[in-house]
């Protein structure tokens, strides 16, 4: 998150936050135990781990994709030392397909410290949770107030949009300063008893994803329309205003994708910077001549050009062009790759690279070309 906040407790000054603040909490309380999300996965057992992990996962990604990768990570990782004590590559292997890789990696070094530094107990207070790889402020809100009833709010994508229509916030949420004064109005409007914060918490994450969401808010369903800025206006898709939209740039990759007579594929693995990080790839050039004087230099006969994939990354646009060679003998790759390259290569298997870290766009041209 991007938002300054201060290191000062938020329970502080309470007085002025609790004035005239109770419609909305109370109102989203009521929903919440009514109509709220009650059968997320996550929800199950409310423990700091899995409200983390889940957290983690929800951030940029859906529920609806979230909840299959959560069910899978908490079967192999149950707790953080399970987590903790894996290799960093399984743990990417488990990620695959869900995008934004460094959270796995913050996920996996936060596990590690939770273990070394605090007993393998995770903390429990919104200042020390955000000492913590990964966790920045609306994370650690998540867990103190779902965990342990902190009066501290989130203000994750859903909430910003449901406070910004709710009290009329016009003001533009690229600008740090005023990031800051929507954390502010989203301190004033919790609740005043700490044990309503778990239900509060999730309620304003059920209202922003189901009722007061992006394109289409159903401001006739909604717990708190009489009470709402922009539903007296009739202007809450005017809300948030972001004037900064990112600017992707756009890139083109050349790859091989080489198999072996075993039906094996010559993987590398990405370095620690950069995209895809520590993920296993296809040998990858940055232009078509070199990937063409490669492709030669291999004596590749049996050539088949995978149609040109698109893919985006926060501020990229990548193009890929992926050629499958096949038919290779291990051991004239092997030879070819130790006369050449730096050899940071695996021979693996279907069954290998199916659990092994592998960026979506890789993985979806080694299953759409297993066959070939
Ligand atoms: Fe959002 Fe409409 Fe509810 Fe206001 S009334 S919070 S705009 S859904």
């Amino acid at each position: 998150m991007n938002f300054d906040m201060t290191k000062t407790s938020p329970t502080q000054d309470t007085s002025l936050r609790l004035k005239g603040k109770a419609d909305f909490a109370s109102q989203l309380v009521q929903w919440q135990r009514k109509s709220g999300r009650h059968d997320l996965p996550w929800q199950k057992v409310l423990a700091p781990y899995r409200v983390w992990v889940s957290e983690i996962m929800l951030q940029q990604t859906q529920v609806v994709t979230v909840i299959s990768y959560f069910e899978r990570f908490m079967n192999r990782f149950p707790n953080v030392q399970t987590l903790a004590n894996a290799h960093l590559d399984e743990v990417l292997g488990l990620w695959s397909g869900l995008g934004y890789y460094s959270r796995a990696r913050n996920l996996h070094s936060c596990a590690k410290k939770v273990l070394e530094f605090h007993g393998g107990e995770f903390p429990k207070d919104f200042d020390t949770l955000q000492t913590l790889p990964g966790i920045g402020p609306s994370t650690a809100a998540a867990i103190a107030s779902i965990c342990f009833k902190e009066r501290v709010p989130i203000l994750d994508g859903n909430v910003k949009r449901v406070l910004c229509r709710l009290k009329g916030f016009d003001a533009d949420l690229s600008i740090a300063k005023n990031h800051k004064e929507l954390w502010e109005v989203a301190l004033q409007e919790l609740p005043t008893a700490k044990a309503d914060m778990p239900t509060y918490t999730q309620g304003i994450m059920d209202l922003g994803a189901t009722v007061c969401t992006p394109k289409n808010p159903k401001c006739s369903e909604c717990p708190v329309r009489k009470i709402c800025d922009a539903n007296s206006k009739g202007n809450p898709l005017s809300y948030p205003v972001k004037s900064k939209r990112i600017k992707r740039t756009s890139e083109s990759l050349w790859m091989v994708c080489i198999e072996n007579t075993k039906n094996e594929i010559f993987l590398e693995q990405r370095s620690a910077k950069g995209i895809w990080a520590g993920l296993y790839c296809f040998p990858t050039f940055s232009n078509e001549e070199l990937c063409d004087q490669f492709i030669n230099a291999m004596g590749a006969k049996n050539v088949h050009f995978v149609p040109v994939i698109t893919h985006a990354l926060t501020h990229k646009e990548l193009s890929l062009h992926v050629v499958k060679l096949s038919g290779f003998s291990k051991q004239k790759v092997d030879k070819f790759f130790s006369n050449t390259l730096q050899n940071v290569g695996h021979w693996m298997s279907q069954e290998q690279w199916s659990g092994a870290g592998v960026p979506a766009p890789i993985r979806k041209v080694l299953i759409a070309t297993a066959a070939h």
